[in-house]
């Protein structure tokens, strides 16, 4: 029998050629004609960290990340706290690079696995399989494909009728990375910081040796000198608004899950399912459970398409509430006027409770993955 194939070389792809290579298929990956850009930091909730185990691969990934000990929200303007919420399950940040490489090392090591550089463009489904023509001509026959080529890819197109997922036209994020020893010495604690404007917000976090950082703003505030009118300078972070800091401006997805995740033998993973903007740090670690989920499917299930079928099942309508939840926490964190002085308020009467009542269906992982 033809092998599976997996398109998209982000963590989402990775990560499903290690699944099915795991339930034991031999994979053909298709990587993308051009290299993943895999810059700046990720955090891994437990949701996240439960994939990696059942994946095998939670003990090289905690060498690689660092664990962050709590999440605190503050004021941005006042600096006061808000809520501080005590992490017990693991929790961590990792340089995407890093996060990338603990698959290509297991990638590397698998029997079975072919890499290609090239783009899907063709996707025929035939009753026993598929073909894939790529960019470069050629064409290859596959049982099934697993497609993680992101939201604008070419599996979503043949999937799904809602095409592309869009990109926030009226928000951007800002990115940067700054040395940890250029910084005061508390932005080297372990935490993971989010700081709540008028409109804006910022999280920083450490990885490694630096600080990353993503200021979430309007578009139309990103102009010259931007950084000391949105970072007050009475704040406690006006140190980052620093002229020498060079940021990155990055567009954000829309939340918009995929209308339908299973066409034949083609199943959609990672941001191709469920692109979602970052506001609970969520996309990397979905796709990480997307990957867990097919490992178990494939190894159980009698054939591609009833695997395809029961993965389908299991994660389409939990992802698509966590997809609802990052677009309505990112209008919370993104208000401004007295209802942003509203949002303060009640978030620190509510506390760590209210924090972990708003996030426990978002980290709860399948128990059978762990
Ligand atoms: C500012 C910011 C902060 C974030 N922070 C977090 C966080 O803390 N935690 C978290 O979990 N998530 C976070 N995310 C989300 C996370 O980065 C994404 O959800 C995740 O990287 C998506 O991975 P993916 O592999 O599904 O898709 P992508 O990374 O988009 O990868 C898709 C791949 O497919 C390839 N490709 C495209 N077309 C084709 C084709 N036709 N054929 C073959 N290959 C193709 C591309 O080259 C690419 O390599 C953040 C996102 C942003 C923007």
């Amino acid at each position: 029998m033809a092998g599976l194939a997996v398109s998209g070389g982000g963590i989402a792809g990775l990560a499903a050629a290690l699944a099915a290579s795991r339930a034991g298929h031999d994979v053909t990956l298709f990587s993308g004609s051009t290299p993943a850009v895999l810059t700046g930091g990720v955090q891994i909730a437990p949701n996240g960290w439960a994939a990696l185990e059942s994946l095998g691969l939670a003990e090289s990934a905690r060498a690689v990340s660092l664990r962050l000990n709590d999440i605190t929200v503050r004021a941005l303007d006042s600096g006061v706290t808000l809520i501080r919420l005590p992490l017990d399950a693991p929790y961590a940040s990792f340089d995407r690079a890093a996060l990338a490489g603990l698959f290509d090392t297991a990638l590397s090591a698998t029997p079975g696995l072919s890499r290609h550089s090239a783009n899907l463009r063709h996707i025929h489904q035939q009753p026993a399989g598929v073909t894939l023509i790529t960019d470069d001509g050629a064409s290859h026959c596959a049982a099934g494909l697993i497609a993680a080529d992101g939201g604008g890819g070419a599996g979503r197109h043949h999937v799904a009728s809602n095409g592309s997922a869009g990109v926030l036209q009226r928000k951007v994020a800002m990115r940067a990375q700054v040395p940890l020893d250029s910084l005061p010495a508390h932005f080297a604690l372990a935490s993971s910081n989010l700081w709540l404007g008028r409109g804006v917000h910022v999280v920083h976090y450490p990885i490694g040796a630096m600080l990353n950082l993503v200021v979430t703003m309007p578009a139309s505030r990103v102009v010259d000198g931007w950084q000391q009118r949105v970072i007050p300078a009475t704040s406690p972070l006006a140190v980052l608004a620093n002229a020498d800091i060079t940021w990155v401006r990055t567009p954000l997805a829309m939340a918009e899950a995929a209308s339908c995740w299973r066409r034949g033998r083609v199943v959609l993973a990672g941001d191709a399912a469920h692109s979602m903007p970052p506001h609970l740090a969520q996309g990397a670690g979905q796709g990480l459970q997307d990957a867990a989920s097919l490992a178990h499917h494939l190894a159980s299930a009698d054939d591609i398409e009833a695997a395809f079928a029961g993965y389908v099942r299991e994660r389409a309508g939990d992802v698509s509430r966590i997809v609802q939840k990052a677009d309505v926490s990112g209008k919370i964190m993104g208000l401004s006027g007295p209802a942003a002085h509203l949002r303060d308020l009640a978030l620190s009467m509510g506390g760590p409770r209210l924090m972990q009542s708003w996030l426990a269906e978002v980290w709860a992982a399948d128990p059978k993955l762990a």
